[in-house]
């Protein structure tokens, strides 16, 4: 990756100390979103490798992987797909749950949202434990989903999510990391 460019990705997402509680650095995308040269670049960073081949929907995880996968099923004219906390979405759905630090959650999709066969790109804007992102691989698989990759801007490796998505067998493909 060129190093100007993941520079600038870094200078365009804010990073609010002891935020949702102390000792989390949250790395806060909204700045990115809001300036239209990096939005764009990362839109384009995260499309490249799929453009002119065939991925059939995005998947983005609630809230901000809408926001990044919306774009990106855009740019490759995909469809999209939410992946939604639990009660949210209308229809009849498939879950899965999953640890957080303390306690359980659940994420859901459309039971009909795709097709078994389907070639699909997982978007959340960062990966962390892996512990969203791995409940939503099996949520996809458990359609019969083909993951294509699950791509991130930030990748937090010291917290090992994206080895925890290889050892699945799941190509993952980030931006920037932060240490
Ligand atoms: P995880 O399941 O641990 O990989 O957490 C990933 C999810 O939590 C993503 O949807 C992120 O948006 C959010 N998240 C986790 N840690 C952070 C952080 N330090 N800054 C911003 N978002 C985070």
């Amino acid at each position: 990756m060129d190093p100007s460019f993941e520079a600038a990705l870094k200078n365009a997402v804010r990073t609010i100390p002891d935020y949702p509680k102390p000792g989390i650095m949250f790395r806060d995308i909204t700045t990115l979103l809001g300036d239209a040269g990096a939005f764009r670049r990362a839109v384009d960073a995260l499309v490249h490798p799929y453009v002119g081949g065939k991925v059939d929907k995005i998947a983005g995880i609630e809230a901000r992987g809408f926001i990044l996968g919306g774009a990106v099923a855009h740019q490759l004219s995909a469809g999209f797909v939410p992946i939604r906390k639990k009660g949210k979405l209308p229809h009849r759905t498939v879950s899965v749950a999953y640890a957080l630090e303390y306690g359980t959650d659940e994420i859901e999709m459309h039971a009909d949202a795709l097709v078994a066969g389907e070639k699909v790109v997982l978007v959340d804007d960062l990966v962390a434990t892996g512990g969203t992102a791995e409940a939503a691989v099996k949520l996809l698989r458990g359609l019969g989903a083909e993951i294509v990759a699950a791509c991130f801007i930030i990748d937090l490796p010291e917290l090992g999510g994206a080895e925890r998505l290889r050892a699945m067998d799941v190509e993952v493909r980030t931006l920037i990391s932060y240490e």
